[in-house]
């Protein structure tokens, strides 16, 4: 490794990406993103990604969630519009009536075999781009002829157990690395190593992130992530850049959170409160 292979990512360094909204602009401006993730008993993981890729500013939110979770997530976010499949615990055929900006997917989304068919012919039909996080990528990792089907640059957000089933088991974190890095420039992806030091590794380089706490250590904490990445995504933020700046206002709105809270306390959805406080320290 050289010195030009890492970038530290602190504020002087996302306030170049930051786009703040122009007066005329309307909803279709922001996008529309498409969450796809949820199954009995974790239909709050999407709430929690819905939530915070609307909050980071997406123009409008699908979410689409086996039926179990209907009244739940139009009572707890009213802002997201919601579709089901037709099956009632987990997510079956992915049926989307219109062409989503981007897809954000995997989050409690499970592993029931009826999922893992309506992940695959998804992929297959998709033509939106992508990011992929939880289950959908142990899914991907345990069925690695869907890798061709992923959209080129889409994000994949792994905690280290998922990076490790993705890119098998590395003996320094060195090799950890140099393994990611493989991996990201043969299938052209962007790879969230997510972590106390969250490192994003694109095209041969890293990102490391700045900001964020150990309160952060707490469910749900990675749904919130994947929504805001997502939510970047569909206002234009190119993959890379939606992911290095993702990461950076999410451990942002930790640390205000964390401030306000005490890490112990700090709740995911504190996250997605603390988004706005976020982005107003970067004007
Ligand atoms: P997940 O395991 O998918 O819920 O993701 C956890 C999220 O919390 C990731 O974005 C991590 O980077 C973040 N996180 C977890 N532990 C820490 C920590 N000790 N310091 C900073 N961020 C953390
Ligand atoms: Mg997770």
């Amino acid at each position: 490794n050289t010195e030009a292979d890492f970038e530290l990512i602190g504020r002087p360094e996302v306030l170049p990406l930051y786009r703040p909204r122009l007066k005329f602009s309307h909803k279709g401006t922001f996008g529309h993103s498409l969450i796809v993730g949820g199954s009995y008993g974790k239909i709050g993981a999407v709430q929690l990604a819905s939530n915070a890729c609307l909050t980071v500013g997406s123009g409008m939110v699908t979410a689409f969630i086996p039926k179990c979770g209907y009244d739940a997530l139009q009572t707890a976010v009213p802002e997201v519009m919601v579709l089901t499949g037709s099956r009632d615990k987990y997510i079956s055929g992915i049926e989307v009536p219109f062409q989503p900006t981007v897809v954000g997917i995997g989050v409690g989304i499970g592993q029931d075999d009826d999922t893992v068919s309506a992940f695959c012919a998804f992929l297959k039909k998709n033509k939106s781009p992508m990011v992929i996080d939880a289950d959908g990528l142990n899914i991907l990792s345990q069925n690695t002829e869907m890798l061709k089907d992923v959209p080129e640059m889409s994000v994949l957000t792994p905690h280290p157990k998922e990076l490790e089933r993705l890119i098998g088991y590395w003996d320094s974190d060195f090799e950890k690395l140099e393994k990611a890095k493989a991996f990201a420039l043969k299938h052209n992806l962007v790879i969230v190593i997510k972590g106390a030091h969250t490192i994003t590794v694109y095209n041969g380089k890293g990102y490391v992130n700045t900001t964020g706490n150990p309160g952060m250590a707490t469910a749900g904490s990675g749904d919130v992530l994947t929504g805001i990445i997502t939510g970047l995504m569909a206002q234009g933020y190119a993959p890379v850049e939606a992911a290095i700046f993702g990461v950076y206002l999410h451990g942002l709105a930790g640390d205000m959170g964390a401030s306000a809270k005490g890490y112990e306390a700090l709740k995911a959805s504190v996250l997605v409160e603390h988004i706005g406080n976020a982005y107003a320290e970067l004007l």
